[in-house]
């Protein structure tokens, strides 16, 4: 750190030259992201509540209040009248209080013993935030193979229980592929075998209801689901809201108090959430955006993104790529029969595209968010044409 103070000339313009470096949504070039552009009302509002801290919620009761109706008004679109969660930093923290949850469940239930080791089933698709959440935990994470549609395998779901499984995981909008898993087949499972059944939806969630509002055919996968204990949900992903905001909502809020420890100095006698001082400005943004857009407006952007995805993987077909599974959500995965991936992403990278790669199958993966427009998309198919035209195949 220099001795002296720099004057805010100076700052502004070194920051500058950082920011210089990063990349930009507006460009359409940024094809492999979960994020997206954020909204200038956000961006006032974020800046309104940056110095509230929901670590601390009675000095903060206002923000607090904000917070709770996110929470709540998340649960009506997953149908839960009356939900409880927190706002917190996104997917990865909101799947690990989610498993925490269970474990402690699991351990208040007498199901298993602090010296045994915790099973939890995911589906090969996951998120590697369990990866994270499994070595943070010790439990061990056991990988369920994917059907022909790259969904969970139900029979391998059901060979893999054991009298140590705390949870299973399913999830609605796989990270790689967009594919939902069937929740409604995980819940019986769950049920029957008294077993805590997580939903990642840190995707899904903001897409997959007002599909459905717009008539598309997509599996359930939400609290309606009598088995589902909880549901990770991202507004900080398709619901356009600034980062970081992840959403964890629990169907009891038995779930929350499992994993409460005492906050003594703090003005709530009790702190469930992983992160201790915590931003209020990602809850006021999100709470901005959920109104300021609605449910029809999360439909309509939905739908454009869809739109999107169907016209670039027809195109893609025609190109003579191979399109590894008929969306379901807004992602796009393909390759070429003739192109090893990695050269195809090396070709796209120096043409200026950001995309990025699935690993099961390997394959370049594209996330149709609302930053990426039709001509960006027609863009990329002509380069795809041209990268398959320079090397004569
Ligand atoms: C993005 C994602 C996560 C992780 O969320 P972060 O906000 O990056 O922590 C978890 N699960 C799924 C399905 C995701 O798509």
């Amino acid at each position: 750190m220099n001795q002296k103070p720099m004057d805010e000339d100076e700052i502004f313009k070194k920051l500058k030259e950082f920011k210089y470096m990063d990349m930009d949504y507006s460009s359409g070039r940024i094809l492999g992201s979960m994020c997206t552009a954020v909204h200038p009302i956000a961006k006032e509002v974020y800046s309104d509540f940056l110095e509230s801290n929901l670590g601390d919620p009675g000095l903060f009761k206002g923000t607090k209040a904000i917070e709770d109706e996110v929470i709540k008004e998340i649960g009506s679109f997953l149908s839960l009248d009356v939900p409880y969660g927190n706002v917190v930093t996104g997917g990865t923290e909101a799947n690990l209080m989610a498993l925490h949850s269970a474990y402690k469940i699991a351990i208040s239930k007498g199901k298993i013993a602090k010296t045994d080791i915790p099973e939890v089933i995911v589906p090969k698709s996951a998120h590697f935030s369990f990866k994270k959440a499994s070595e943070i935990m010790r439990f061990k994470l056991i990988e369920a193979n994917l059907d022909k549609n790259y969904k969970v395998d139900i029979e391998d779901v059901k060979s893999n229980l054991s009298s140590n499984t705390i949870a299973i995981v399913g999830v609605a909008g796989t990270t790689e592929l967009g594919m939902i898993d069937p929740i409604e087949e995980l819940s019986e499972i769950a049920i029957k075998n008294d077993i805590y059944l997580h939903v990642d939806a840190a995707f899904g969630g903001f897409l997959i209801p007002f599909l459905k509002d717009l008539r598309y055919e997509l599996p359930n996968f939400d609290f309606s689901i009598p088995g589902v204990s909880s549901i990770t949900i991202d507004p900080h992903k398709m619901g356009i809201a600034p980062i970081p905001s992840g959403c964890i909502i629990y169907r009891e809020k038995k779930y929350l108090d499992v994993i409460a420890v005492d906050s003594p100095y703090l003005t709530s006698k009790k702190q469930s959430t992983i992160v201790g001082t915590r931003l209020g400005a990602p809850s006021a943004a999100t709470w901005a955006m959920m109104n300021h857009i609605g449910r029809d407006g999360y439909g309509e952007l939905a739908n454009e993104c869809m739109i999107n995805t169907n016209y670039f993987a027809d195109a893609l077909f025609k190109e003579g790529f191979n399109v590894i599974v008929k969306p379901e959500l807004n992602i796009v995965a393909f390759n070429h029969p003739k192109i090893e991936t990695e050269k195809l992403e090396i070709l796209l990278k120096n043409n200026g595209w950001m995309v990025s790669t699935a690993s099961y199958p390997k394959a370049i993966r594209i996330v149709v968010m609302g930053h990426i427009r039709h001509t960006h998309l027609m863009d990329l198919i002509s380069d795809l044409r041209k990268i398959r035209e320079s090397l004569y195949i």
